[in-house]
C-alpha cells in the first residue's frame, strides 16, 4: 500500500555532491521546522532517494545537500547536508556551519513518523469529526467528513 507520495523538483550533481532542491513559490519551511521534524518533506525525499540508484550511481545520503529555493526571492535555503560533503558544501555556500546533518534528519524523521503512527493508532487520539456550533466558522469545513454516515452513527451513539 502506498501511504505517501511526492515528486522531487530537482536533483543536481556537483562533483560528488547531490543537491536536492525543492522550489517554493510561497513560504519556505524554516530550518527549525525541518530539523525538529515538523516539516518532513525534504527528509522524506532523502530517505526515499537513498533506497534507489541513478544508473550505476548509489544515491548516498552522506553526499546529499537538501534545501529550498525561494522563487520569489531567488535565494537558496540549505536545510540539511550529508556528513561526507559538509565541508565542501560550506565552501560552496550551499550549507552553513549550522546546517543539520542529513543522517540526523533521517533518523529523526523515522522517529517522528513512528511516533505519529503510534499516536494515530491510539484510540485516545481518534481524529473523527465532532460537529458543534464551531463548525460554522471552522476552517476545515471543506475537508471535514462530519456528513459521512459512518461518523454520523458514531455521534448518535455518543449523544
Ligand atoms: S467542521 Fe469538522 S473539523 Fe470543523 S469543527 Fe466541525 S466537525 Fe470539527
Amino acid at each position: 500500500m502506498s501511504w505517501a507520495s511526492g515528486a522531487v523538483d530537482s536533483l543536481d550533481l556537483y562533483g560528488s555532491a547531490m543537491v536536492l532542491t525543492d522550489y517554493k513559490r510561497k513560504r519556505v519551511p524554516s530550518a527549525a521546522d525541518v530539523s525538529m521534524g515538523r516539516d518532513l518533506q525534504l527528509a522524506f525525499y532523502a530517505l526515499a532517494l537513498s533506497e534507489h540508484r541513478l544508473g550505476n550511481m548509489e544515491l548516498d545520503p552522506s553526499r546529499f545537500i537538501l534545501g529550498y529555493w525561494s522563487i520569489l526571492d531567488g535565494v537558496w535555503h540549505p536545510r540539511a547536508v550529508g556528513k561526507n560533503i559538509r565541508t565542501r558544501a560550506i565552501e560552496l555556500g550551499l550549507a552553513t556551519k549550522k546546517t543539520v546533518l542529513v543522517e540526523d534528519l533521517a533518523v529523526d524523521t523515522l522517529g517522528r513518523v513512528a511516533q505519529l503512527l503510534r499516536e494515530l493508532k491510539d484510540p485516545k487520539n481518534r481524529l473523527e469529526p465532532r460537529p458543534s456550533q464551531a463548525c460554522v466558522t471552522c476552517a476545515y469545513q471543506g475537508i471535514c467528513r462530519s456528513d459521512d454516515l459512518r461518523y454520523r452513527g458514531m455521534f448518535n451513539m455518543k449523544d
